[in-house]
């Protein structure tokens, strides 16, 4: 069980919470994206695991109708174990989904996967063409050069500052220049993706959403906005009234570490969560 205080950021242990935290979700027209929480396994029995439990995941949210698809992290099927192991669980995956109808995002993790997760991207999303969506990070400086290649790739990329803390050669480390850099992405993105892959804006900064909307209304580039579970939703249900909107909705039992590191990164959520903690 996930107490109360957890379970603004975290849907539940079980597929079955998850997803009726989706159904709600649903009844005010914002979609989902269903995260199971796990990275990182040295072992090849979680990876089997938790690959097993996507594919059963795709069939649960197409056979109760629901508005949702899964995101997948690199690592939590095998990427540290070797880039075969990956490739050969996250086609499983996303071959199990399509079967379903069911979209597939894979996460980006820190800048030591980025090529073997761009590179089985790529694939996968011409084999199943609008099947399967990538994530970016503002805070890389290779990322100009990866948004270019990715612009006639069919399927989505989801463009994001960056939650890994990266190596100042490789990395913008300061928080305006990650902005800046964002935007630039985003201005890209406006104007070459027309014929290629969505654009979703994955951020909770009001200035990067009002950005996206002002491009997109000048070059008419389809987009979605996303947000994570728990943070801003009173502005998710705003944006769906006029936009395609997708909650970010991870699950599992592994949820102890997201939710300290959701819990940490404001200190207006530590508040939350220690007041919830003393009951007031
Ligand atoms: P920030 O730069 O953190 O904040 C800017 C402004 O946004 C704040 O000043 C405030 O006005 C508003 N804001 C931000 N957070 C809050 C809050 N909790 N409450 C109220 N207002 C707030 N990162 C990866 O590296 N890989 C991924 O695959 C990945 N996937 C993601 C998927 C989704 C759907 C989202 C939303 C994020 C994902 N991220 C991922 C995380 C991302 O990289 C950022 O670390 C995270 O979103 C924080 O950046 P931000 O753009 O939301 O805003």
């Amino acid at each position: 069980m996930i107490p109360p205080i957890a379970d603004r950021f975290v849907a539940g242990e079980s597929p079955a919470e998850a997803l009726e935290h989706v159904r709600r979700l649903n009844g005010r027209n914002v979609k989902a994206i269903v995260n199971l929480l796990g990275e990182h396994y040295d072992e090849r029995p979680p990876v089997r695991s938790d690959a097993a439990e996507y594919r059963a995941l795709a069939g649960d949210i197409a056979g109760s109708n629901l508005d949702g698809c899964i995101s997948v992290k690199p690592t939590q099927l095998g990427l540290d174990l070797g880039e075969d192991v990956f490739r050969e669980e996250l086609a499983g995956v996303v071959e199990a989904a399509a079967d379903h109808g069911v979209f597939v995002w894979i996460d980006m993790e820190d800048h030591t996967t980025t090529d073997a997760t761009l590179d089985a991207f790529e694939d996968l999303a011409r084999e199943h063409e609008g099947g399967v969506g990538v994530c970016v990070q503002a805070n890389l400086k290779r990322t100009r050069d990866d948004v270019e290649r990715l612009a006639d790739v069919p399927g989505k990329v989801r463009f994001v500052k960056g939650a890994y803390d990266e190596p100042a050669d490789i990395a913008y480390r300061d928080a305006e220049r990650v902005n800046r850099e964002y935007e630039a992405l985003l201005e890209y993105a406006f104007a070459h993706y027309d014929d290629g892959p969505t654009i979703a804006v994955g951020s909770h900064d009001p200035a990067m959403i009002e950005r996206a909307i002002d491009l997109h209304e000048e070059y008419g580039t389809d987009c979605e906005f996303q947000m994570l579970m728990g943070v801003r939703e009173d502005a998710q249900y705003d944006l769906a009234a006029n936009y395609e909107v997708w909650q970010y909705v991870p699950y599992g039992p592994r949820w102890k570490s997201y939710f300290y590191r959701r819990a940490m990164e404001r200190t207006e959520n530590l508040r939350f969560a220690l007041r919830a903690i003393l009951g007031r």
